[in-house]
């Protein structure tokens, strides 16, 4: 049995981890200051080896016991929520990842950082293999979480290199499945709020802009299978299939058997146009390739999380 530590492990993909982590027999320290995570996403947990620590990782923290791995997914994720909150989003990916490394080096733990697709901006390159360097705009809206991950994947390697900790750094494609926020902005969660509530699905420019969609129990296995080995360069986990969001809106308007209309929306500023992970490092690194099509996840999600809390009723 491992002890893990999970920032952010009361948010949408922390909560499922620790949830994974519990399964295999490890201990979970459970750490979160609950600025976009809930306890509703980790009340369920009744296991005596769970321990939860309500902490803003910007400050300085310490943990007594030992620790072997450091599972660092604290930070805004959202469109939504780091556009409210653009400096708490820097500080998190600066000071709380110095924070979360140093701990990591104090307990000689293995570190994995869940970076992001946003690393490639708007890439000039389909689909994204790890060696593109990516094409983002460092001043534009996007930049506090787009620059807060690269900084936070270069402080991620400065730390390898000159202090020897063992890590990790895990390019998270699109990810969906129960607990994402009805009202958190991302497509999915929007989509099928709109489509359970017969309400018009809002897809933004002409809907011409790709993404791929990745079911949750994929990640997170995707997540631990990296984390346990012994990589430090960077791996994208995602799902290859792509779709555009027009695609993706009458994929939810079937699965749903929703009467929704589609209508347009001016696009944001600097959405990336197309976005779809090459994997072949995982596959060959980690043996791990996503098993769960997008229509089975929608399905899997809507019956996991139950249609009154993906239209925001209770929530
Ligand atoms: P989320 O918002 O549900 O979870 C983030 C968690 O971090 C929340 O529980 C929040 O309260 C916590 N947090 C934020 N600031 C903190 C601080 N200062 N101290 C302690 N806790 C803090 O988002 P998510 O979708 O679960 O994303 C988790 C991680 O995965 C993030 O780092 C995100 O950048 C990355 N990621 C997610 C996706 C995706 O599709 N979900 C894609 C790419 C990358």
């Amino acid at each position: 049995m491992s002890t893990c530590l999970v920032t952010g492990g009361a948010g949408f993909l922390g909560s499922h981890l620790c949830d994974e982590l519990l399964r295999r027999g490890h201990r979970v320290i459970c750490v979160d200051n609950l600025e976009t995570g809930s306890l509703a996403n980790i009340e369920h947990i009744r296991n005596p080896e769970f321990t939860w620590l309500q902490l803003d990782i910007v400050e300085p923290y310490f943990v007594d016991e030992p620790v072997d791995f450091v599972y660092h997914l604290a930070s805004p994720a959202s469109p939504i929520d780091y556009l409210r909150i653009p400096l708490h989003t820097l500080k998190v990916g600066s000071y709380g990842t110095h924070h979360t490394l140093g701990l990591a080096k104090k307990h000689r733990a293995r570190f994995l950082i869940a970076s992001t697709s946003e690393v490639y901006g708007d890439p000039q390159v389909h689909p994204q293999p790890e060696s593109y360097w990516g094409h983002v705009n460092p001043i534009g809206p996007r930049g506090v979480y787009d620059e807060a991950k690269r900084y936070a994947e270069a402080l991620t390697m400065a730390y390898h290199r000159a202090q020897g900790v063992d890590t990790a750094i895990m390019r998270i494609f699109n990810t969906y499945g129960p607990r994402m926020r009805p009202h958190d902005g991302r497509a999915i969660p929007t989509f099928l709020r709109q489509a359970l509530s017969s309400k018009p699905i809002t897809v933004f420019g002409e809907g011409a802009q790709t993404r791929s969609f990745c079911y949750v129990d994929d990640l997170i296995r995707g997540m631990i299978a990296l984390a346990e080995s012994g990589e430090h360069d960077p791996v994208n986990i995602g799902n290859p299939d792509e779709f555009t969001l027009l695609e993706l809106a009458q994929t939810v308007i079937e699965v749903t058997g929703s009467s929704s209309e589609i209508v347009f929306e001016a696009l944001p500023t600097d959405d990336p146009q197309v976005r779809r992970p090459d994997i072949t490092r995982a596959k060959e690194l980690l043996g791990w390739e996503p098993a769960i099509a997008l229509r089975e996840g929608l399905e899997r999600t809507i019956e996991a999380a139950g249609a009154d809390v993906l239209v925001g009723a209770g929530r």
